[in-house]
């Protein structure tokens, strides 16, 4: 059993530098502190409605207006926000080869804008789209300005894996081989509610690490309690 947080640290560094395979696998709260709101937290709610009635299918088909102004506010704030210093972190941990992979259910694109090569966006990408109804492409610009689909005059949608969508199998299969070939998994503000990704750590053989504002998961083999960024700068430093 780990004592204080300076151990909890010193842990993760050595377990990160003896493993030869190690995975990142984030969620919402690691964009938080980029501004942009998870789901869970209680400033996630939107408009007082929980976010998986409107960021599903049902919502898609039964209420565009309110699935559209949901997810342009998302884009518009998405604008103004920019990667945080752990981003940043992550990334020179791929370049010096300390992590393979990150595998993460955002949708923001913040891993590879930071610079990340080997991301698995398990629930797609809120930067591009395509229409509803036949899939042809479109622009932000025509989602934003509500256009329907040159094609077939359907309504417009962000690539995103909505509640109620299957994921995408290839990106799945390649992520589920990262986890099976892991011998460290660091997992990275998540609640670890929404499946079926929620099953993906707990396939790896080796050691599982668990980073989040707060600690409802058991069945890691350390926890680090706090905000992401800090907790990767905190790492970074032992690192150097
Ligand atoms: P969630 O909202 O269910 O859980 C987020 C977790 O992160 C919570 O447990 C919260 O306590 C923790 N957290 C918040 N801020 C943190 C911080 N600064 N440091 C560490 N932990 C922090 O999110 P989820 O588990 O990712 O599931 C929500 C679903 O919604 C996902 O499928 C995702 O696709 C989508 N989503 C994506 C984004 C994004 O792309 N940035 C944002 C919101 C939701």
């Amino acid at each position: 059993m780990f004592i204080n947080k300076d151990n909890k640290l010193n842990t993760l560094k050595k377990w990160i530098e003896n493993s030869n395979y190690t995975v990142i696998f984030t969620g919402a709260g690691m964009s938080t502190e980029s501004g942009i709101p998870d789901f869970r937290s209680k400033d996630g709610l939107w408009k007082g409605i929980d976010p998986m009635r409107v960021a599903c299918v049902d919502a898609l088909i039964t209420n565009y207006n309110l699935f559209y102004e949901f997810y342009k506010q998302r884009i518009e704030n998405l604008e103004k926000s920019n990667p945080h210093k752990g981003y940043d972190i992550l990334s020179n941990w791929e370049r010096k080869g300390l992590i393979s992979s990150v595998i993460t259910q955002n949708v923001d694109g913040f891993h590879q804008r930071a610079g990340n090569k080997r991301v698995y966006p398990l629930h797609g990408s809120i930067n591009t789209f395509r229409c509803s109804r036949c899939g042809q492409s479109a622009s932000k610009d025509n989602f934003i300005n509500k256009d329907s689909c040159i094609k077939c005059g359907g309504t417009l949608r962000p690539d995103v894996v909505l509640f109620g969508e299957a994921l995408p199998q290839d990106i799945l299969n390649n992520a589920i081989k990262e986890i099976q070939k892991s011998e460290l998994v660091i997992v990275i503000g998540t609640s670890l509610m929404v499946y079926p990704v929620n099953s993906l750590p707990s396939m790896s053989k080796g050691k599982k690490v668990y980073i989040n504002k707060e600690i409802y998961q058991q069945s890691f083999d350390l926890d680090l309690e706090g905000k992401a960024g800090e907790i990767l700068e905190a790492v970074n430093q032992q690192l150097n």
